[in-house]
């Protein structure tokens, strides 16, 4: 069992996770008011994947990631859809599963919603008027930032800097201005409520996963994860609220970077593919995966056809290495290797230097840079029990598949033969070159048959 450390955005240092205690994860999960975008899908991966890598070095982690189905973008989206935003968020709801399965990584131990939590969530809310943190207005509820002496001390702002990012019709309603809502009374168009002691009405965001993190984790858990666009005023009013009731909270803060779509010029086609369903549908899976794992967790992560292509190529380079590996040995990988073959052999010492760079706070570059590093070396000369250690890493990444061999489709580079076919029949041979040089670049190249073009892994 190695030691896993994680950079805490709370204290700034490093922590090591406690290895005698089960690993509980709290990771913020979307609000369901339209199909998630490839920025949600970011931490969606990266925390499945950090619980799977804990899971293979012996922890025993528990990965909550919740849904945030009550929520004001849900009615605003849901009377433009001209739906009930019950039925809306169920939709929606729906599509997020049906579109996070389709990265083929799993799912999380458990993904409350907030609609099934409201009892918990009034309870909290009536602890914290009883010990003066909170107070209740014209309906609502807020809570009393200055009632909380170490307000500030994740997203590390002044308070003048802050701002709660609420509606201008509550700031009548606060005794102070950086006062935020834990409750809120039922408004006008608003098709849903629930009964509370302070009148129908519903819950605010941050305390709903406030509650639903210690409902499923206990008061005291180790990491709680989401973007780094939640730091404030989300997680900062979590930690407010969990600790004025006197719950310990998370132990350690993990933050993911923005997929970053600014730097892109945004095609037509562009707007769509940044939701993660058109993603999937033009790149597969796996190349979402392995651009999602591109670069470290904690960093922005740029997002455009160009970085997608270049996640396609090292997919197409990885499938060429498992057919090369094959071709060598007509029996298939060989038998009489154990998995990764010896821990001191190229193999070997791939996966550990693999496994330390996830345990040093999930390092997924450095892991990815030393499979490239062993399938290099395999195809220069033959190395025993290369085709297994790869396959052994790609899996603890989400990219198993790649060494059975499945999924073999590369639906964007089938798109370009397509428009590489039409530019040759409109006679523009400047386009098609391009597209050419194009496919050549992601690791195909077209030939014809009497079926007509077809795309071939370049050798
Ligand atoms: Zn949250």
């Amino acid at each position: 069992m190695r030691e896993v450390r994680i950079r805490d955005t709370l204290s700034g240092a490093v922590q090591t996770l406690d290895p005698d205690h089960e690993v509980g994860i709290y990771a913020c999960g979307p609000t369901v008011y339209s199909r998630i975008h490839i920025g949600n899908a970011r931490p969606f991966v990266v925390f499945s994947l950090f619980a799977r890598f804990l899971r293979s070095e012996g922890y025993k982690a528990r990965l909550v990631v919740n849904v945030t189905d009550i929520n004001d973008k849900i009615y605003t989206a849901a009377a433009q859809a001209g739906e009930g935003s019950a039925k809306f968020a169920e939709e929606m709801t729906a599509a997020y599963v049906e579109d996070t399965d389709r990265l083929g990584i799993g799912r999380p131990d458990v993904e409350p919603k907030a609609t099934e939590t409201v009892e918990g969530i009034i309870e909290l809310i009536a602890q914290l008027i009883e010990k003066g943190n909170a107070y209740e207005s014209g309906g609502d509820v807020y809570f009393r930032v200055r009632s909380f002496p170490d307000y500030g001390k994740l997203s590390n702002r002044r308070p003048e800097d802050m701002d709660q990012g609420e509606e201008a019709g509550s700031a009548s309603l606060k005794e102070e201005r950086l006062d935020f809502a834990l409750w809120k009374s039922t408004k006008e168009g608003e098709d849903t409520s629930w009964g509370s002691p302070w009148g129908p009405g519903r819950p605010a965001w941050h305390i709903e996963c406030s509650v639903m993190a210690e409902q499923e984790l206990g008061a005291s858990f180790a990491v709680h994860g989401g973007g780094s666009d939640l730091v404030f005023p989300h997680h900062e009013n979590e930690i407010a609220q969990s600790e004025s009731a006197g719950r310990p909270f998370a132990h350690v803060w993990m933050h993911n970077g923005m997929v970053d779509a600014a730097g892109e010029k945004m095609s037509k086609s562009e707007g769509n593919i940044f939701q993660l369903k058109e993603a999937l549908d033009r790149y597969g899976r796996e190349a979402v995966v392995a651009y999602l794992i591109s670069g470290h967790y904690r960093q922005p992560l740029a997002f455009g056809e160009l970085p997608m292509e270049e996640a396609v190529a090292r997919v197409e380079r990885l499938r060429n290495f498992f057919r090369t590996q094959a071709g060598r040995d007509p029996g298939g990988p060989s038998r009489e290797q154990q998995p990764g073959g010896s821990r001191e052999g190229p193999p070997g010492s791939r996966i550990e230097a693999f496994r330390d760079a996830l345990a040093d706070d999930f390092n997924t570059p450095r892991a990815m840079a030393e499979v490239f590093e062993l399938v290099g070396e395999a195809n220069r000369d033959e190395v025993p029990g290369a085709a297994e250690a790869v396959a052994e890493m790609l899996d603890l990444v989400g990219l198993g598949s790649i060494a059975e061999g499945q999924d073999d489709e590369h639906p964007e580079a089938e798109r370009l033969m397509q428009e590489r076919q039409e530019a040759r029949a409109a006679k523009d041979f400047a386009r098609a070159d391009e597209i050419r040089d194009r496919l050549a670049e992601m690791g195909f190249e077209v030939r014809d048959s009497a079926d007509g073009p077809r795309l071939v892994p370049r050798s």
